[in-house]
């Protein structure tokens, strides 16, 4: 992921005519913190926060709790971040934070002092106007509400904009949740309405999580004409040509189900979901999930980034060779941190928005990015990834 993200940077900085200079900055993260968390039970763990660029703002990204966190993964997920808030378009920066952890082997208790020790070891670095973490992959607003006591605690700060992703009782923002999965609607829909591609369109989404969860359940509310044919998680998953229902998927799911098991459809994998004849592949799931191995047996015009990552620098190279169109992560899913941001903003003006403000807004922030992006891909003859990554190249190096 690191090797994609600093080559897409090299190759588009090169394509704007950055000196080399200029695109070893972009390249180069501002501060990497690193530490050892002992808990009382006497079991360490390693815990990172890379902080890439405050050019625009506060850092900003998430804190991911894995097993395989290393610093190459937090630094390409913190640059990531800083192109991200800015094709957005909001006042921050980009970070990443994670402790190389299974969070499953843990008690509720050592789960909360691993939390309040992360802040402990960082808490001169972070705070509402310097680094504003958030959660990530196995992390939540549990976690973030520990965070934030712990945070209030050392520094005496009340006003919860120290994190974002808190519980909603505790100054968290409606519409998180689905704000990722809501973005990929807004971008896909506006990229749609541009492209040759019209009328009803098919989907198979790779990855029913949070994101792709929200992804499918908003489009079948508010585009009746997508339809959802195919959808998976680790299990494998369901192919049905007549349509799925993502509510009907996603009530299995809340009960416990495993998609490989559900009974509408016919039986797939997750490769034989890359093969379908759909018009747009949906990746939800995890990184690099299309290769230079795979590639080849994609079908679909476009292929939607919703995880971080989800296409090697190959796997898009060979994406463009067949002109199927690739929108980037940095884009299709800016719908989280633009929410984040929006949480972080209304902690700061001690209010709280309903549903429907945030979602105004995070429209207005998708429709205004995804238009930019476009525009310039075809004014500078880009590829959608590469006119994303121009377009916070141009605002990050002015
Ligand atoms: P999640 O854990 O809720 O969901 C991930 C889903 O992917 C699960 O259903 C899992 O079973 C499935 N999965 C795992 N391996 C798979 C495989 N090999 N094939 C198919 N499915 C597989 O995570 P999430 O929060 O939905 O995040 C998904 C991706 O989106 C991650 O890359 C994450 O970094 C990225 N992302 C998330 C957010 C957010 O707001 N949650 C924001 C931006 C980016």
């Amino acid at each position: 992921m690191l090797d994609t993200a600093r080559k897409l940077i090299r190759e588009t900085g090169r394509k704007l005519g950055l000196s080399q200079e200029q695109i070893e900055q972009l390249i180069n993260t501002d501060a990497e913190h690193n530490f050892e968390i002992e808990l009382s039970d006497g079991n360490k763990y390693h815990a990172f926060r890379v902080q890439h660029s405050n050019k625009r703002g506060p850092y900003k990204g998430g804190i991911r709790f894995h097993p395989q966190v290393d610093y190459d993964e937090v630094r390409a997920l913190a640059t990531l971040m800083s192109f991200k808030t800015a094709v957005a378009g909001i006042p921050m920066g980009g970070g990443k934070g994670g402790i190389a952890v299974d969070p499953k082997e843990l008690s509720k208790e050592a789960l909360e002092e691993l939390s309040r020790k992360y802040v402990q070891g960082l808490k001169d670095h972070i705070g509402p106007d310097k680094d504003v973490p958030a959660p990530d992959v196995n992390t939540n607003s549990q976690i973030i509400d520990w965070m934030v006591d712990e945070y209030e605690n050392l520094s005496g700060d009340r006003t919860k904009a120290s994190f974002t992703g808190k519980s909603i009782k505790n100054g968290g923002s409606l519409g998180r949740d689905a704000a990722t999965g809501r973005g990929g609607v807004i971008v896909l829909r506006e990229i749609l309405n541009k492209s040759s591609i019209s009328g009803p369109i098919t989907f198979a989404l790779q990855g029913w999580g949070n994101v792709g969860s929200f992804f499918a359940l908003v489009a079948e509310k508010e585009h009746p004409d997508w339809k959802l044919v195919a959808a998976t998680d680790s299990s494998g998953g369901v192919y049905n040509a007549n349509g799925l229902s993502a509510e009907d998927l996603d009530k299995f799911k809340k009960d416990g189900g495993k998609l490989a098991d559900f009974m509408i459809g016919k039986k797939i994998d997750n490769q034989e979901l890359l093969r379908l004849d759909a018009d747009v592949l949906v990746l939800a799931a995890l990184e690099n999930a299309v290769d230079e191995n795979n590639v080849d047996e994609i079908k679909a015009k476009i292929v939607l980034e919703l995880a971080n990552g989800p296409v090697t620098y190959l796997g898009y190279e060979a994406l463009n060779a067949k002109e199927v169109m690739d929108i980037p992560d940095i884009l299709a899913n800016a719908g989280g941190v633009i929410v984040s941001y929006l949480e972080w903003a209304q902690n700061k003006a001690g209010e709280h928005w309903t549903e429907d403000k945030v979602n105004k807004e995070l429209e207005k922030y998708l429709t205004s990015a995804t238009r930019q992006v476009y525009e310039r891909s075809k004014k500078d003859k880009l590829s959608l990834k590469e006119a994303a990554f121009a377009e916070a190249i141009v605002r990050l190096i002015s």
